[in-house]
């Protein structure tokens, strides 16, 4: 009944072109199709040492990017059914479906705690969630973020190394033993942060570590 009265007062409508649609949180056909750009995304000769695989369902620019920014910045949480259904779309390409079937658990990178409390919410892990709860993989929390780190853009390579130097330790190394991990997070730029996280799960004793992010701004 309120469903049905709200869809009359709001029609629910694509995200991008604003298009009718027959539901709230789906896409018209053509911006799904523009947007999902599932891909997997080449890492430097280090970061494969720490990461077998890292995968984007989109490119970092245009609608996606305004989501993610919406969500991120603005706490627009009227994101999540846009982009629970894109990640959905992707879960269906069978693509990532090795990557699924061979993970425990997955973990989102995590903010620094005085960060999360100010923002509200860690946007990886409200990004990723209902895709993990239906690909059946618990998302836990075996990281911690210990300092800030500044933004990364302008920062030389070994700029960024010192930058994330001991950022991250794992919560308890028992959890993280022989475990296969999925990191996820809302973009991937340089590699680095999810690279990071990677090495101080795999130095717990992590076993096959893979990276999934909604956007990359690899092309
Ligand atoms: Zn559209």
């Amino acid at each position: 009944m309120w469903e049905t009265l709200l869809n009359f007062i709001f029609p629910p409508h694509c995200p991008l072109c604003h298009a009718y649609v027959e539901e709230r949180g789906l896409w018209c056909p053509h911006c799904l199709q523009e947007t999902l750009k599932l891909q997997r995304l080449p890492l430097k000769v280090p970061m494969q040492k720490a990461i077998a695989e890292a995968w984007a369902f989109g490119v970092y620019r245009g609608g996606l990017q305004s989501i993610i920014k919406a969500l991120k910045y603005r706490g627009r949480r009227s994101t999540l059914p846009y982009i629970d259904t894109l990640l959905r779309a992707g879960l269906a390409d069978k693509q990532l479906g090795h990557i699924l079937a061979a993970v425990d658990m997955a973990v989102a990178v995590p903010l620094y705690p005085a960060k999360e409390k100010q923002r509200g919410f860690n946007q990886a892990e409200l990004i990723f969630k209902n895709f993990l709860q239906a690909a059946d993989i618990p998302l836990t929390r075996q990281l911690v973020r210990l300092r800030t780190t500044v933004s990364m853009y302008q920062l030389s390579e070994q700029e960024r190394r010192q930058n994330l130097k001991n950022a991250f330790a794992v919560t308890a190394a028992k959890a993280v033993t022989g475990k296969n991990i999925l990191l996820v997070d809302d973009i991937l730029t340089t590699g680095a942060t999810l690279h990071e996280c990677a090495k101080v799960l795999k130095a717990a004793g992590a076993g096959t570590i893979y990276a999934l992010v909604l956007a990359s701004d690899h092309r």
